[in-house]
């Protein structure tokens, strides 16, 4: 169990540091840690929950999220980690899915929070407040007279863990359960994958609400015995200034982030101790890759992956950054691959494997498989149809077994009857030196069916349609019509916590421009 990982690293390095939390300015040794890993669980018990009870948190990345996180783990309480940038609305529609016993959250989030007290009056809101000088808070309040023994709950591997909701950009939010094993089987493989082991130190940048960070970079570090610091929001020049400071080695960072980390000026810092980047979790251009590799001088490894398989899939490790540019990688260790026709009445057929090069469904099989949705036996059903994940990514494999993800099904463009996949293009786009961003979404179009537009965010305010089209139409990597028939250049691209763009947003924006009459 994921508990059990935590405290056998206790055991193991009790006197090394094993998490700073930047904000507070407080640092823990792995012995000082688990003393409040042990009175936050028995806190909880304190408060009733018992094992199979969901525990939320809605925080910013802190200690007491890390803290929460072991300490459900220890007791059997499931794991409910909410993204902090949600709306009420939202907040309250996963409330009300997962019905947690507590709610431990940021208290500058209270306005958030504030609306859902009453209508969850049955939950116990426990906040956190940074600002109160003395650190004064219901939680702190909570666990300052709970005990610090071990609790003696009994988890089994097989219990689940956690309940984590997909951002979903289409209908409501599926709770993806997952057990122990399935996880502690992720943090093992990515172990591996990034080279991980008690001499690292890593630096928590990206939301740890999310599996990305909490599974393929935050537990495997616990696991290996490396150090932890966290940071508590995104900031580029912290994070630069951070690596130098603490001599990070290791950094997982969404695209997005790193394309921010490229724009500073980086020789004002020393980032020689960063060993590994690893990204992910949404597609990166190969010249974002290029460029991190050239500018930051450090290895990189790419995972890809969702968050109902653990998340991660496939890597594309670093003796493979320049020569496979753009590829995913391989399957993981124990995982399973495949390339399938996609079937438009239903899930594809796991047998109807599509040859090495032809484009098709992704579709998976491995140990960190999600128990499945909560409550939702039908789409579950679906998914793992026949006991493979279905990922509504579309892609190939190569001659060589490397995954190359072309996008989703649901934002592929179709226009004059030939398939577009926008990836294609973004990545032309974002090869310009004077772009900064790019999104491409499809246009409803009489005569064509869809046409393409782009989203662009402009690096250098100089830069123009015609030129863009130039670039395209000179690129020998996309046919003609593949060319952006109109560009739209915006101030940033929307983009959810995990660093993907939300392309609903920008259909419903382009939507609102071609009502007659509005321009
Ligand atoms: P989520 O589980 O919500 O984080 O989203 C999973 C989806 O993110 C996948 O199905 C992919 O569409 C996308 N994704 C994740 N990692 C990558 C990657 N390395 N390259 C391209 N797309 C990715
Ligand atoms: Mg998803």
């Amino acid at each position: 169990t994921i508990g059990r990982i935590f405290d056998l690293t206790v055991q193991k390095y009790p006197n090394k540091e094993a998490i700073y939390d930047v904000r507070k300015n407080l640092r823990l040794s792995y012995k000082e840690w688990s003393v409040q890993v042990n009175k936050f669980a028995n806190a909880l018990l304190a408060e009733g929950v018992t094992k199979g009870d969901r525990v939320s948190t809605f925080l910013f990345n802190t200690e007491e999220l890390a803290t929460a996180f072991f300490a459900c783990t220890k007791i059997g309480a499931v794991f409910n980690p909410i993204n902090f940038r949600l709306m009420s609305e939202e907040v309250g529609f996963i409330l009300q899915d997962a019905d947690p016993e507590v709610v431990l959250y940021e208290k500058a989030l209270e306005p958030v929070v504030a609306a859902l007290k009453d209508r969850f009056s049955r939950t116990s809101f426990w906040y956190i407040d940074e600002d109160a000088p003395d650190y004064a808070s219901s939680y702190q309040q909570k666990v300052a007279g709970a005990s610090d023994a071990s609790p003696e709950v009994s988890v089994d591997e097989n219990d689940l863990y956690a309940i984590m909701y997909t951002s979903g950009t289409t209908g409501r939010p599926k709770g993806v359960l997952h057990s122990h094993r399935e996880i502690v089987e992720q943090s093992l493989i990515v172990i591996g994958a990034t080279k991980l082991d008690s001499y690292d130190i890593g630096l928590v940048t990206a939301p740890m609400f999310h599996c990305a960070e909490l599974h393929c970079a935050f537990l495997p570090r616990i696991h290996a015995g490396a150090s932890n610091v966290v940071l508590h929001q995104f900031e580029p020049k912290k994070v630069l200034s951070l690596i130098e400071k603490e001599r990070i080695t290791k950094l997982f960072a969404a695209p997005t982030m790193w394309n921010m980390l490229l724009q500073e000026d980086l020789k004002q810092f020393d980032i020689g101790s960063l060993k590994l980047g690893l990204y992910g979790a949404a597609p990166m251009a190969p010249s974002l890759v290029r460029a991190c590799h050239d500018q930051l001088g450090i290895s990189l490894v790419q995972a890809y992956g969702m968050t109902e398989m653990g998340p991660a899939i496939t890597f594309l490790g670093e003796k493979d950054q320049l020569t496979k540019a753009g590829s995913a990688g391989q399957a993981c260790l124990n995982h399973e691959v495949r390339i399938v026709r996609p079937n438009e009445n239903g899930p594809s057929e796991p047998d109807d494997v599509m040859p090495a090069g032809e484009t098709g469904e992704i579709i998976v099989k491995g140990p960190c498989m999600m128990s499945g949705y909560f409550q939702r036996k039908e789409i579950t059903e679906k998914t793992l149809y026949k006991g493979w994940y279905h990922s509504g990514d579309i892609g190939y494999l190569d001659e060589d077994g490397y995954l190359w993800v072309k996008d989703r099904v649901d934002d592929m463009i179709i226009s004059g009857g030939e398939n577009i996949y926008p990836r294609e293009v973004e990545d032309i786009l974002h090869a310009h030196i004077r772009v900064l961003d790019a999104a491409v979404v499809g246009q409803p179009d009489d005569r064509w069916g869809e046409t393409v537009t782009a989203f662009v965010v402009k690096k250098d305010a100089s830069i123009t349609e015609e030129e863009l089209d130039e670039w395209c139409k000179n690129s020998d990597q996309i046919a003609n019509y593949k060319r952006p028939r109109k560009y739209i250049f915006c101030e940033a691209l929307p983009r959810n916590a995990s660093g993907k763009i939300q392309k609903f947003i920008l259909r419903k924006q382009l939507e609102d421009l071609s009502i007659p009459g509005t321009g």
